[in-house]
């Protein structure tokens, strides 16, 4: 696996790294699984940060790269807790940083439903425990 320098990195950001590099550094911060991948993102962003000329925003080269956008199960899981740290990681600059309109609007909507659903079990719960009382005052 290649390592990155910083020369690179900004390179990238300049879309002056070699088309052959700059698909290979961008399979690395697409995928959470890679080894070198929160690594990348976490220097990718402080060069961005540590720029003073706003002519990029990780924001900006996000979309104009178009690194992916975590599937809707992934935001499910990312609701659920039921993620690793690392992708959790990558949801959170993504929807956070990155402010991906689509997936934070996909993330409030699957929170909406994660919440019903959350409250018709609360509700379902309470109408058993209600119906239990009342047939336990009724035996009465
Ligand atoms: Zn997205």
């Amino acid at each position: 696996m290649p390592n990155y320098s910083d020369k690179d990195l900004v390179a990238y950001l300049d879309e002056s790294l070699s088309m052959e590099k700059a698909a290979d550094l961008e399979k690395l911060l697409r995928d959470p699984g890679q080894a070198d991948h929160k690594d990348l993102l976490d220097r990718l962003q402080q060069i961005v940060l540590s720029r003073d000329s706003g002519t990029h925003t990780i924001g900006e080269i996000w979309k104009r790269h178009r690194l992916s956008c975590p599937s809707r199960e992934d935001l499910g899981r990312y609701i659920l807790e039921a993620i690793s740290d690392e992708e959790a990681n990558y949801i959170k600059i993504h929807i956070e940083v990155i402010e991906c309109e689509i997936c934070r609007s996909n993330l409030d909507d699957l929170q909406h439903s994660a919440n019903q659903s959350q409250h018709a079990v609360i509700q379902d719960r309470r109408n058993k425990y209600f119906q239990s009382s009342v047939g336990r005052l009724r035996k009465q």
